[in-house]
């Protein structure tokens, strides 16, 4: 990694993240690179949440804070073999594309250090445990939002489903909120030759499944948008045998409040209902888990002028609102929050699998468009908010 007078090699930057891939809430060398290279811009890191890193870059004069966010955790997926720059940690890959994302924030970073804004901060927040281990809520718990306190956010998201040097930022809902649930169902076990002497779960379990598909086609307003997915069911050990007990494990996923209390709410009358309907009992236990993903539509206009600074006006697109889940809404607290979509898609060099995917990759011409918009969005919204 090269620092100075030519700028970071954002390419270098990736490619060294992305052998050296880390889990969630354990990116202890992704946090030292951080450190150190941030440590060359002479700014000084301070260590959130165990393995997150901030540091502020301070305008000429008094102004508000934005927070910057890129996320620096990897997932548990064994790379397809063959890459120069692939995994040389078994199992754990850089397979959503945040290897990128602390790329784009570090030569933002150095951009601004060498330049700071005439007024106000920036807020540099490269978070851990993007993927399900809570680090937003964590980094916030250990005063990410802490004096001065930020007045916006904003975050990116390298996307496959666009094309590398295209930009979306959506108004409004742009990821949708994740919650968890788990429903047992008790019923009495037996001998599967004689069912009537038993109570069988899986009946009532099978029954569960189907009717819960009636919270989104038959509960939610047609132009409203809900997901209910069953992803684990459990229950027996042997064909001949009757069990106890049957488990359904699953995810909702919403964008607005009102519709995910009430899809909670009503699975579990539906779930307890069928049960006792059979004479089974249901437990239902569900978790409100992460935020939907919401962009103030002021900001998301400052960041789309932004992103056609950076890659020109027709180059800024439009693009669906993911079902996915995304922990940045948590750093944008109550203050408003845009999270941008920064295309990665390169369908002649075979970039084009899905995040998470084994294959995933990223077209790399998207990394400076990316730091270019971060800069970019951070000297407009402190120079004119
Ligand atoms: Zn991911
Ligand atoms: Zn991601």
């Amino acid at each position: 990694m090269k620092a100075g007078r030519t700028g970071l090699d954002l390419v270098a930057v990736r490619r060294d993240l992305h052998r050296h891939p880390e889990l969630s809430m354990k990116e202890k060398r992704t946090a030292s690179v951080v450190e150190a290279a941030l440590r060359r811009m002479s700014l000084k890191p301070r260590r959130c949440a165990g393995t997150g890193v901030l540091a502020d870059i301070a305008g000429g004069s008094p102004g508000p804070t934005l927070l910057l966010r890129a996320d620096m955790d990897a997932l548990p997926v064994q790379e397809i073999p063959g890459r120069s720059y692939g995994s040389m940690n078994p199992g754990v890959m850089h397979a959503c594309g945040h290897d990128g994302h602390t790329a784009c924030l570090l030569g933002a970073a150095e951009r601004l250090a060498a330049r700071p804004p005439e007024r106000g901060r920036v807020r540099l927040a490269f978070q851990p445990g993007e993927e399900g281990a809570d680090g937003a809520r964590a980094m916030v718990a250990d005063g990410a939002l802490g004096a001065p306190v930020p007045a916006a956010a904003m975050g990116l998201h390298l996307w496959v489903n666009l094309p590398a040097g295209k930009i979306a930022v959506l108004d409004g809902p742009c990821m949708a909120a994740v919650d968890w649930f788990e429903i047992r169902i008790r019923g009495r076990g037996g001998h599967a030759a004689y069912p009537h002497d038993a109570v069988d779960p899986v009946v009532v379990a099978a029954e569960v499944v189907t009717a819960l598909q009636t919270l989104v086609s038959r509960r939610t307003d047609p132009r409203d948008s809900v997901v209910v997915t069953v992803g684990r069911l459990q229950a027996g050990t042997a064909f001949n045998i009757i069990p106890g007990e049957a488990v359904l494990e699953g995810t909702v996923r919403t964008y607005r409040e009102a519709t995910r209390r009430r899809t909670a709410r009503e699975m579990k009358r539906l779930a307890t209902g069928i049960a006792r309907a059979h004479g089974a009992a249901a437990a239902v236990d569900y978790e409100f888990q992460l935020p939907p993903t919401v962009n103030d539509p002021r900001l998301a206009a400052l960041v789309r002028e932004s992103a056609a600074e950076v890659v020109g006006r027709r180059n800024v697109v439009s693009a669906e609102p993911s079902m996915g889940g995304e922990d940045v809404g948590v750093l944008f607290g109550r203050n408003p929050g845009a999270f941008a979509f920064v295309g990665c898609r390169n369908r002649k060099r075979g970039i084009v699998h899905e995040h998470h995917h084994e294959a995933f990759d990223i077209d790399e011409a998207a990394l400076p468009l990316g730091r270019d918009l971060l800069e970019a969005t951070a000297r407009s919204f402190l120079a004119h908010v």
